[in-house]
């Protein structure tokens, strides 16, 4: 072990908010180490959003194709190739962890790969190098759960469906989440036979009731097969490969080609000395921070999934840049409102959310709570024979209706939240979007024409 080596911040972890954090430190002055044990950029880049939201535009296309005739173009729908998708994905990612680190470099920040660990306060071994910070962050992020039932390691987790060189023919997904909600749209547009296994009665729980209810009704229009309120007991893997699943009522799931586990990510904040560092978790595992990410230790901080506070990349971003403004920016009040983050699910069609949802209003303002809703087919479905419906929902309160939510499932939904979430957060009323000209035909031309 070498002699310690000091740092005024040292950062665990290159995903999201580590790289984030360690940037904004190192451009306020900052002398910045910054550990990652595995590929820059963390989930979102390798795992997550980016190989995600490739993947989701191949869904897309593949949705093209189908309406194709109906546009005119006498096309057939060309074969699809799993593999050749995965090597150009694979190598934009690749293009992504080398600019992650040349922009790192070239921030100052010191990277060093390995595998970080507290062995005390603030003292962290990386490798064999031995560090000390006089700030210390944890941003270790998360990883996929998997449940403790027999045969569930015949399964694979959203990681494993980013590694699939070829496209499975009959896919269980276990879960009614983000990525259940996102993989069974994905699967399904590319021409695999999904079966979604959801222990609830509905999709997207904690999402807006009428939004959810879209995706889901839009789900099944498609073909999916839902199996709501069923849990997977038992997994049998035959001699020819194909899996059957035993459900809780006593019935079984048979011949699947690919099994897929979605049933939400735990943090990865176990073996790196937590408490060495004098750093509680919560009873799942959650590095406890309060509203300045501050942990229970002194200068030491954590931000992003390991604190369990909406897994989302710009949450952990803004939170890691507004903790750095803070420390050594020289801004005393910097921190992240967590308050109207929007978000997109990207199901097919989309499903946008900024803000409250009509059962969490109510049960905040009660009868002060007043909707406004607008259904209809979208003009690009005018013409074809697949009938993709959208939906657009304003939750406002109070005699003067401040938006306190807006929500949208359609196509172009994802690319019209971020200006919605600007209004919300101006405290925008119901009056201030009637007063705005509508852009004419589009779908986010609906929330300015409500009545
Ligand atoms: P991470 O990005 O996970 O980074 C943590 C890093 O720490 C990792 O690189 C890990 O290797 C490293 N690490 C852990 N322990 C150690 C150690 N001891 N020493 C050194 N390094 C260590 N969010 C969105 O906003 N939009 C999306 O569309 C979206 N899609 C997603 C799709 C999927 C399939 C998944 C799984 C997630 C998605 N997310 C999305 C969520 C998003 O990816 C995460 O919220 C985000 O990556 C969290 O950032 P983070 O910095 O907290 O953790
Ligand atoms: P979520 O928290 O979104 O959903 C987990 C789902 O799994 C819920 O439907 C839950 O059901 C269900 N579940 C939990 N335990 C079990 C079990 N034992 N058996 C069956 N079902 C179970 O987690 P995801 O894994 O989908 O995604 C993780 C996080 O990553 C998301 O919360 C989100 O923050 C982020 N993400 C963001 C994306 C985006 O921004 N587009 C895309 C993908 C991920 P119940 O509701 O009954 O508890």
């Amino acid at each position: 072990m070498t002699e310690p080596e000091r740092y005024d911040y040292v950062v665990l972890g290159g995903g999201s908010g580590g790289v984030a954090s360690a940037r904004r430190a190192a451009a306020h002055g900052a002398r910045v180490a910054l550990v990652e044990r595995d590929r820059l950029g963390g989930t979102c880049v390798n795992v997550g959003c980016v190989p995600k939201k490739v993947t989701w535009y191949a869904a897309e296309l593949a949705g093209g194709f189908a309406d194709a005739a109906d546009y005119g173009f006498a096309v057939e729908r060309p074969p699809f190739d799993l593999g050749a998708l995965r090597r150009a994905r694979d190598a934009y990612v690749a293009r992504l962890n080398a600019s992650y680190g040349q922009t790192l470099a070239s921030s100052g920040v010191t990277v060093l790969k390995a595998t970080a660990r507290f062995t005390g306060e603030r003292t962290i071994v990386a490798g064999d190098r031995a560090l000390v910070g006089e700030h210390v962050l944890v941003a270790t992020g998360s990883r996929p759960r998997l449940p403790q039932l027999a045969g569930a390691r015949h399964g694979i987790d959203s990681d494993g469906f980013f590694a699939l060189d070829t496209l499975p023919g009959r896919v269980a997904l276990v879960g009614g989440g983000y990525i259940a909600t996102e993989l069974a749209g994905i699967f399904h547009a590319l021409g695999s036979a999904v079966t979604l296994i959801l222990r609830g009665e509905r999709l997207l729980g904690g999402f807006d009731c009428t939004a959810r209810d879209l995706v889901m009704e839009a789900m099944l229009e498609s073909g999916v097969a839902l199996v709501p309120r069923r849990e997977v007991i038992e997994v049998r893997r035959r001699a020819t490969a194909e899996l059957d699943l035993a459900l809780d009522d006593g019935t079984w799931l048979e011949g699947f080609d690919c099994l897929v586990w979605a049933i939400g990510r735990e943090p990865v904040s176990d073996g790196i000395g937590l408490e060495e560092a004098g750093v509680r978790k919560d009873a799942q595992g959650f590095v406890e921070v309060d509203e300045w990410q501050q942990t229970t230790a002194a200068r030491v901080y954590a931000v992003g999934d390991v604190t369990g506070r909406l897994a989302l990349t710009p949450v952990a971003i803004a939170a890691g840049r507004r903790l750095a403004d803070r420390v050594f920016g020289g801004k005393p009040d910097a921190r992240l409102d967590y308050e109207d983050v929007p978000t997109v699910v990207f199901s097919h069609p989309p499903l946008a959310t900024v803000g409250l949802s009509e059962e969490a209003a109510k049960e905040r303002f009660g009868d002060a709570v007043r909707c406004y809703v607008s259904r209809g087919t979208g003009l690009y479905h005018g013409i074809t024979r697949a009938k993709g419906r959208y939906v657009v929902k304003l939750v406002t309160v109070g005699p003067d209706e401040r938006v306190v939510g807006v929500h949208a499932v359609g196509r172009g939904a994802d690319e019209l939240i971020q200006g919605f979430a600007v209004a919300v957060r101006l405290g925008a009323k119901k009056a201030d979007l009637d007063a705005t000209v509508a852009v004419h035909p589009t779908l986010s031309e609906e929330l300015v024409l409500l009545r």
